[in-house]
């Protein structure tokens, strides 16, 4: 069992610059990843070393080279399947299961994508959004030969350009948004310039690419066998909800789709820290204060876990997150000076205000949710509809939990990460008088991600098994 001052769980934009704060105050500092190297969702290392140089891969060497100069110690391959109270951490990697403890614990494990489903959305073929940005970043590949983008948010906007610059086909891009929606966002984002510059960029290639663009439409079926695609569009109201108009059909080899990210809360649950819902912020969030301490002692959250902000508002919560726990720390070592606080804090504010837009760009819409069909599955690891859920609910099922219990809806392989925030949805719209602080969360379980039981052991045999003496008579 290694001991360290602080462990932080995640090494993307606010994990690392976490550690980094923490470390340079002179504490000791593990940090744990699942990926093989920084930088996240947003910075992530490419795996092909011929791979076009963008901001994000930029920010993302920046990043890895400031940890690899530091001196945290990195945990990456590792997945962390387990976090107890006293701030064990449990994580298997390549070499076996590591167990660490801290006498403090920064959570920053970011986030997990939203698909709002609709007939045919577990169809091969058929992806995230957020998963096709993976493909592009770390694979230069696009989603498909013939891509369908569609959804909302900037997401839709990055992955149409960056599938046309590596030479695929995008057929359209389908947004539940219209542009007033877009043009509300315009003022937060003059904040930040550079991002600004950047969204006009994509939006110049796809104009250039001559991409047909539906505002205000959601996709409503998809058939298909994996490779040769068909989906049905819809016009839809501001809240998400088809209404009549022409319908229209659009093939292509994948269709990516994506309704926002929702914060992985699944470590700081399991804590039993005190958690909020905040629908602008992705869902559940720790209750936490504007440094990332929660209502747990030495329990710190950073980075899009805490609430949808971006990236660059991840670094700087990141940042925070890292000096607070230093000050609370406060061992002797170096204390970090109030003014780097207050410029972290400045900064942070600055950019959150930028991600904030864009997150209520992606926040759930009541009549989204409405239009899934009774048939369509809202549970994909456990073939769990919406009409189960509806019975279930109707049964008199009242927490996200009883629905849990009574459906299967969120016990699969994802243990909830994919239909828990829409199950809870669909269980504060059908309570009379429900919400979703009553609808509450999935409980957050043990092991965090799926494991094998090999994982779990480690080199155990038979021989460990302790047998007890038989009892003297
Ligand atoms: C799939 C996906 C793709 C995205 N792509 C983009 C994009 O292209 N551009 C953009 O602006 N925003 C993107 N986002 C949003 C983006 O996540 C953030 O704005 C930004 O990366 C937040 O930084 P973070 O440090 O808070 O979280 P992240 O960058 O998500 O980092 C969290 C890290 O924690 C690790 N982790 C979580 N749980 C565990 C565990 N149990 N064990 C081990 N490791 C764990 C994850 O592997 C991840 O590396 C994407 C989000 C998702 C979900």
């Amino acid at each position: 069992m290694n001991s360290f001052d602080v462990l932080v769980i995640g090494g993307g934009p606010a994990g690392v610059h976490a550690a980094l704060a923490a470390a340079s105050s002179g504490l000791e500092v593990a940090l744990f990843d699942e990926n093989a190297a920084a930088g996240g969702q947003v910075y992530r290392a490419p795996s092909v070393a011929d791979h076009a140089e963008t901001h994000d891969s930029r920010a993302g060497d920046a990043l890895r080279h400031a940890l690899n100069n530091s001196a945290v110690t990195v945990f990456f391959r590792h997945t962390v399947w387990a976090v107890t109270g006293d701030y064990r951490v449990d994580a298997s990697g390549p070499s076996g299961p590591v167990h660490c403890t801290g006498r403090a614990l920064i959570v920053a494990s970011g986030t997990t994508e939203r698909v709002v489903p609709f007939k045919g959305w577990t169809t091969p073929g058929v992806i995230g959004l957020a998963a096709a940005t993976i493909l592009l970043k770390s694979q230069g590949m696009a989603p498909g030969s013939t891509t369908l983008v569609a959804g909302c948010g900037p997401l839709l906007a990055a992955v149409a350009a960056k599938t046309i610059d590596i030479g695929g086909k995008v057929e359209a891009i389908v947004d539940i948004a219209g542009p007033l929606d877009w043009a509300r966002a315009l003022p937060a984002t003059v904040s930040r310039p550079d991002l600004m510059r950047e969204g006009f960029d994509w939006w110049r290639t796809i104009r250039r690419a001559g991409v047909p663009i539906y505002s205000r439409h959601t996709i409503v079926e998809v058939n298909g066998d994996g490779s040769d695609l068909m989906a049905t569009l819809a016009p839809c109201d501001a809240a998400g909800r088809p209404v009549d108009g022409p319908r229209r059909m659009v093939s292509a080899d994948c269709v990516t789709v994506g309704h926002g990210l929702t914060p992985s809360t699944e470590i700081t649950r399991l804590l039993r820290a005190k958690h909020r819902y905040s629908r602008d912020a992705g869902g559940w969030i720790a209750q936490a204060d504007r440094d990332g301490r929660t209502s747990r002692d030495r329990l710190y959250v950073a980075g899009d876990g805490a609430g949808i902000a971006g990236a660059a508002a991840a670094i700087h919560r990141g940042t925070l997150a890292g000096l607070a726990c230093a000050l609370d720390l406060a061992t002797g070592k170096t204390q970090p000076p109030d003014s780097e606080l207050d410029n972290a804090r400045r900064a942070h504010a600055k950019s959150a205000r930028f991600g904030r837009s864009m997150s209520r760009m992606m926040a759930l819409r009541h009549g989204h949710i409405d239009s899934i069909g009774p048939d369509v599955i809202v549970c994909r690891c456990e073939d769990v509809t919406r009409g189960e859920i509806d019975a279930a609910c109707d049964a008199g099922a009242r927490d996200a939990d009883q629905l849990k219990a009574w459906t299967r809806c969120g016990m699969g392989p994802c243990q909830g990460r994919t239909c828990g925030d829409i199950a809870a949805e669909i269980l504060a719209a059908r309570t009379p008088g429900g919400s979703r602080e009553q609808a509450g969360s999935f409980s957050a379980r043990t092991p965090l991600r799926p494991m094998t039981v090999e994982a779990l052991t480690g080199d155990f045999t038979y021989a460990d098994i302790p047998i007890p003496k038989a009892a003297p008579l």
